[in-house]
């Protein structure tokens, strides 16, 4: 087998021979239904499980060197309605908690597979970080009345300072309690829990959005940018109407040739440091192209 032989490239034997976006199931899942057993026998103080669920890999695009930032929208749009129909299809699978979605970009991430390609992951429990998030978002509700992440996205608008770009029904900014230097959030201006309730304009917008991220995050050391990207839900099955569907972008560099490190006061203490404003990181990240900011402040 050749070295520079890939899976997801048409011609492998593996992917159709053409294809726009395409779900590839997972070589080596993590999940999977039926589960595997646990390899070793628990007890009531150390606790297994069967890992049940799924593992899909979301191919982008048949070209082997073609990323997000370069698709065009309409073809992104054709992203964002794949993960609406598997996210769908995994939410409706028995004992199926939460639907991951997220993209591993870049070999410092640890990517082995350069083609272009994202993940969904089908769980039988709320990942303990979206978790996290939804408690203090019902805290916040039952406390306020309102939602959080609409608090924050209407304070955002409000000061716009933070804020790197905006379209019809998105707005992204440089969160102000930002982990990473270049760490940016999307929200949907209409508040909805999952994909599941997007309108045809919102996936097009989303498309739109994802684009000019990813594009800026290019722009900014001219280099194609690593980053973890994440689609944070509501988790399926009961209602949650606290929740408010983002999607988060967490780039590892801190500028083109330095790298932030998890590093022993965030690894073993859990205490992100972050020297960087968010206001300064979104001030840079305005500046770089596509630059479309005519939006920011309206209501
Ligand atoms: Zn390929
Ligand atoms: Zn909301
Ligand atoms: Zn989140």
């Amino acid at each position: 087998m050749p070295t520079d032989w890939c899976p997801f490239c048409p011609g492998s034997g593996r992917v159709p021979e053409h294809y726009d976006v395409l779900i590839y199931p997972n070589d080596f899942p993590a999940f999977t239904v039926p589960a595997a057993e646990p390899t070793v026998v628990g007890d009531d103080f150390y606790k297994v499980r069967p890992s049940y669920g799924k593992c899909d890999v979301v191919l982008y695009h048949p070209h082997h060197h073609t990323s997000l930032p370069q698709l065009t929208v309409s073809h992104i749009t054709l992203l964002v309605q794949l993960w609406r129909r598997r996210f769908q299809e995994l939410a409706s699978i028995r004992g199926i908690r939460y639907v991951l979605i997220f993209e591993n970009k870049g070999a410092v991430i640890g990517v082995t597979m350069p083609h272009p390609h994202g993940q969904i992951y089908a769980l039988p429990l709320i990942p303990p970080r979206v978790a996290q998030e939804m408690a203090a978002a019902r805290t916040y509700r039952r406390r306020h009345r309102r939602c959080v992440f609409c608090d924050v996205l209407r304070r955002e608008r409000k000061e716009a300072r933070r804020v790197v770009a905006e379209n019809d029904h998105f707005t992204a900014f440089v969160p102000f309690y930002a982990r990473w230097p270049y760490e940016v959030h999307i929200y949907s201006r209409r508040h909805l829990g999952t994909l599941a309730e997007f309108r045809a304009a919102e996936e097009n917008s989303l498309a739109e959005m994802l684009k000019w991220i990813a594009m800026k995050y290019d722009n900014l050391f001219q280099m194609s940018f690593p980053y973890m990207m994440l689609l944070h839900q509501a988790s399926v099955g009961a209602q949650r109407p606290e929740f408010h569907f983002h999607i988060e972008f967490y780039p590892p560099h801190r500028s083109k040739d330095k790298l932030k490190y998890l590093a022993s006061v965030e690894t073993g203490g859990g205490l992100f440091l972050n020297d960087s404003l968010a206001e300064d990181k979104a001030e840079e990240l305005r500046k770089v192209p596509p630059q479309r900011r005519e939006e920011v402040g309206k209501a």
